[in-house]
């Protein structure tokens, strides 16, 4: 299916690996020009040129890069100074740490919240009433199944991203809909990336049970008995930013191999 985005501009946050990589690869072999973000400029370095190696003379996408923190104010106006518009955004950071909510104190609160909830907030305040001028956008979000159904060890991630959740549920059926914006969240369940590996090895380390152990464990509490991975979400991630796409709005699209339990 050609997905009709071939030439747009997209901004891929969190993108030299993991989630966030595999949405800018989906998106170059559809043809889309991406920008790149990450704070590591090596990793982003390299993981941009395998992008333009593979796939900038099939499709004729550009591929551009800037190493940055997203979540602070410099890092997002470094991005826009290269480049002001974008069709289409994907939203993402690293999550934040696991533990007990008794040990988190304001400034963890706050740490979390400025990256899953504010920073994406601001993306879409700077990006969608450009994208409104000009008839279409896309946002897609990065969030967490833990929106869903929350982890316990996660509430850093489980309260930050939920305030983000309710205010996409708002501003998705504002008057940005009728003038081709539509603003979504996709929910990964467990995928295989290193953010998983290093929440597994915590958990190896605490438990004294091997990764390999913990990893099958996990697996078999997933329908689909297998972790995700990046490709199929770009997949997802890439539709959703389709033409095709474009009565989806406000949604939370959860991938997660059929592990959420419930029947809505
Ligand atoms: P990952 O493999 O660790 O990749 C994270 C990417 O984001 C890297 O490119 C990293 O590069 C970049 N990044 C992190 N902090 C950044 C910042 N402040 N500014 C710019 N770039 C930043 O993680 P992932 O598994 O793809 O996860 C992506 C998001 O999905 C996270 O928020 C995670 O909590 C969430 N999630 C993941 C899963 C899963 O199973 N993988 C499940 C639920 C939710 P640098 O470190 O160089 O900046």
């Amino acid at each position: 299916m050609d997905l009709g985005i071939a030439g747009k501009w997209a901004l891929v946050c969190g993108s030299s690996k993991g989630l966030g990589l595999g949405c800018a690869q989906a998106l170059v072999q559809e043809g889309v020009n991406v920008m790149m973000v990450a704070r590591g400029a090596e990793q982003l370095q390299a993981s941009a040129s395998k992008l333009i190696a593979s796939y900038a003379d099939s499709t004729g996408a550009s591929v551009l890069f800037c190493a940055q923190d997203i979540t602070t104010e410099a890092g997002r106006a470094a991005v826009f100074a290269m480049r002001p518009d974008f069709d289409i955004v994907v939203t993402n950071a690293g999550g934040p740490p696991t533990g007990d909510f008794r040990d988190w104190d304001r400034e963890d609160w706050i740490q979390a919240v400025d990256a899953n909830m504010l920073t994406p907030i601001d993306l879409i305040k700077a990006t969608v009433d450009g994208m409104a001028q000009r008839g279409f956008g896309r946002i897609v979000n990065i969030t967490s199944s833990s929106v869903k159904a929350p982890i316990d060890v996660l509430g850093l991630s489980n309260g930050a991203r939920s305030g983000l959740t309710g205010f996409v549920a708002g501003v998705a059926r504002s008057g940005l809909a009728a003038q081709g914006v539509t603003i979504n969240n996709l929910l990964p369940g467990v995928f295989d990336t290193d953010r998983i590996k290093t929440v597994l090895q915590g958990n190896a380390k605490k438990t004294g049970q091997t990764v390999e152990a913990l990893a099958d464990a996990r697996r078999k509490t997933i329908p689909a008995r297998r972790f995700g991975n990046i490709e199929e979400f770009g997949a997802i991630c890439a539709f959703l930013c389709s033409v095709q796409a474009g009565y989806i709005n406000g949604q939370n699209v959860l991938a997660d191999g059929g592990a959420y339990p419930g029947t809505y």
